[in-house]
């Protein structure tokens, strides 16, 4: 049987919304995708945890900073009160009770945010700053990463050191929440990767890989690891 990975999805308009990049790629390693609409009640939460064998926080936009005890800065953009509630409620199931997680861009700040963590709200244009938002498509990689050897992502992802990623970010992790690592930085010092020191599957990634593997097969292997994992009642592959 083909493991149920949940999709969380932003809004628009009167809409649901999530590029069908994430379904696919899960299709792709061998999952079954499953989209979240946003739930209120807690109980409907923990029905989502119980059916759902992983589950992806998917890319969108900021997160209220009141989630981290701060004010909002000027950059911050547009929030979802309905998506922050409910990705950070599913969240917090997921790693109480564990189950795989592979977080996306604005998932990996939701992942550190519901661990404990803080986000930096605006990444400030100064000299050695890295472009993060790229203008470029969106399988293109247009920034260097340098991977820490010895933790997961660097074994999924062949034992490569530095690999380029595509970016579409002007927030960044802030500070770390307890019980993870970072395991991926940008050459001006923003983190790319984080991933939980337990040995459960919980990964966050800064990019996009769900818009590379079709053109960079190596970007698959997150999702093979996340389907995997969701076989196997959360262990890594190996
Ligand atoms: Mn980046």
């Amino acid at each position: 049987m083909q493991p149920l990975i949940g999709i969380t999805c932003g809004q628009e308009r009167d809409g649901y919304f999530v590029t069908y990049y994430y379904a696919q790629a899960v299709q792709a390693a061998g999952g079954m995708p499953v989209l979240l609409p946003f739930l209120e009640r807690e109980e409907d939460l923990e029905y989502y945890h119980r059916l759902l064998d992983g589950l992806i926080l998917s890319g969108g936009g900021d997160v209220d900073p009141i989630y981290f005890g701060e004010e909002p800065v000027p950059e911050l953009g547009e929030i979802c009160p309905e998506r922050d509630r409910f990705e950070l409620g599913l969240a917090k199931l997921f790693l109480t009770a564990p189950k795989p997680v592979l977080a996306i861009c604005r998932g990996m700040q939701v992942l550190n945010i519901a661990a404990g963590g803080t986000l930096c709200q605006h990444l400030e244009v100064k000299p050695g700053l890295v472009k993060h938002r790229q203008h470029a498509p969106k399988w293109y990689p247009t920034h260097d990463i340098e991977i820490s050897p010895g933790s997961k992502l660097f074994d999924l992802l062949g034992g490569c050191q530095t690999i380029r990623v595509n970016s579409f970010h002007h927030q960044a992790i802030g500070k770390v929440a307890p019980g993870f690592k970072v395991n991926a930085w940008a050459k001006d010092g923003v983190i790319e990767g984080l991933e939980r020191e337990n040995g459960d599957f919980c990964l966050g990634v800064q990019w996009h890989p769900e818009c590379m593997w079709e053109k960079d097969q190596s970007q698959l292997e997150l999702f093979k690891a996340l389907v995997a994992a969701s076989q196997r009642g959360n262990l890594y592959a190996r």
